[in-house]
């Protein structure tokens, strides 16, 4: 059987990393044709040395000429977003891993979905943006959208269980992040060491952020609106400190299907290259007898108001996804230069999604419009 053909957008982040590590362990079945990353050319250079794909692309076109003097010969590298989107056209890859962070990973991944390629996303940004056009477009061309999301692979191999029109709950499961038991005031002044640390997870820095503020499960709530199909009013956050069950779903006879496992991303990864096949995994399997306890409680959303605006968003669709996530980028990025307090990271979006001119069905170009102008207005928030 011929190997399948394997791109990874962001593989010089966590999830490009990790996905490196998979695919190591199954050199049999899956070929690297092509690699992309953002600005870390050498970090790449290495990747292509090792890997000796096809392509390489680089997001930040001023850094193009020093990937060429280190990429390996025979390789083509190209760079810019056009670049990102050429490698998707010109590698006749079967699967695209689209783990660039933001929105910045949007414009390729919808060129992987017109294409009717598998695409393992863990971008969830481009699905809060752009999933209502995303999902279309997939069912169109006949792209598989396999997600990477860990709680949104547990919820993909649930709903294996049942029938769609059976579907009654989506439970999202979230950890709570490091701000679980912190009041308000704490939450509020949270430094940017206090908010790099996960409890649970070893992840990029936007993502982690997002998690200390909860808008990172606001932006699942929207991610499973799209990717599932489901109406916003039909999921529910669920805090879950072991981070153990990934997520769950509940049908209409009151079960309940979860799926568990040891919180390591190369896991979902896997699953998102191999499905439906469950082959050996690198990640440790789940050790159920060690587990004393599972705790739940219910998601506080007046410590973390980010979370009541994705369940907003979710409802509300068109383009107001775009200006929750596009302002997030741009708060999350004034938060880490130490601009913003951490409270302020939600004020902000809160505001940019209350001035926001909303239109119901926006085309791609006004998505990216809608997000250009969230940018804008929390800039100018910045210097008020
Ligand atoms: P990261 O910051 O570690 O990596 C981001 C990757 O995107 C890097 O390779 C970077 O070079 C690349 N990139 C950024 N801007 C680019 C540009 N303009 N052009 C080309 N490449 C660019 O982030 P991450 O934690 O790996 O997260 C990646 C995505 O996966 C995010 O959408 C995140 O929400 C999602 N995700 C991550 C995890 C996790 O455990 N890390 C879990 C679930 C979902
Ligand atoms: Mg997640």
């Amino acid at each position: 059987m011929a190997r399948k053909r394997v791109i990874i957008l962001g593989s010089t982040g966590s999830i490009g990393r990790n996905t490196l590590e998979v695919l190591a362990g199954l050199r049999d079945e899956f070929v690297v044709v092509g690699l992309a990353g953002g600005t870390r050319w050498q970090e790449l250079a290495e990747q292509a040395d090792r890997w000796q794909p096809e392509y390489i692309a680089i997001g930040d076109e001023s850094l193009e000429a020093r990937l060429k003097a280190e990429a390996p010969p025979g390789a083509t590298v190209l760079a810019g977003g056009d670049g990102l989107e050429e490698l998707v056209t010109r590698s006749e890859c079967d699967i695209v891993v689209s783990a660039i962070v933001g929105t910045a990973g949007l414009l390729a991944t919808v060129r992987a979905v017109r294409m009717g390629k598998r695409v393992a996303i863990a971008n969830k940004e481009t699905l809060v943006v752009a999933g209502a056009l995303i999902t279309r477009l997939a069912r169109e061309s006949g792209a598989e959208l396999i997600p990477v999301d860990s709680e949104h692979s547990a919820i993909f191999q649930a709903l294996h269980s049942g029938r769609r029109e059976d579907l009654h709950k989506i439970y999202l499961t979230s950890s709570g992040g490091p701000f679980r038991t912190w009041t308000m005031e704490q939450i509020r002044d949270a430094s940017l060491a206090d908010a790099q640390v996960h409890p649970i997870w070893d992840m990029g820095p936007k993502i982690t952020i997002d998690s200390a503020t909860m808008m990172n499960k606001a932006l699942e709530i929207v991610e499973a609106r799209w990717l599932f199909d489901v109406p916003a009013d039909r999921i529910e956050v669920l805090i879950h400190p072991e981070a153990v069950i990934h997520s769950m779903v509940e049908f209409h006879d009151g079960c309940l299907i979860a799926q568990l496992g040891t919180p390591d991303m190369r896991i979902p990864i896997q699953y998102a290259l191999t499905y439906p096949r469950r082959l050996p995994s690198c990640g440790e399997p789940l050790d159920v007898m060690a587990l004393r306890r599972l705790n739940f409680e219910t998601p506080d959303v007046v410590r973390f108001p980010a979370l009541q605006l994705g369940f907003d968003v979710a409802a509300k669709g068109g383009s107001a996804g775009a200006v929750l996530n596009a302002a997030n980028e741009a708060a999350v990025s004034a938060f880490r230069a130490g601009q913003i307090k951490f409270g302020e990271i939600t004020d902000l979006v809160t505001d940019a999604l209350s001035r926001h001119e909303w239109m119901d069905s926006p085309t791609m170009e006004e998505l990216l419009t809608a997000d250009a102008w969230a940018r804008n207005e929390v800039g100018a928030c910045l210097k008020c």
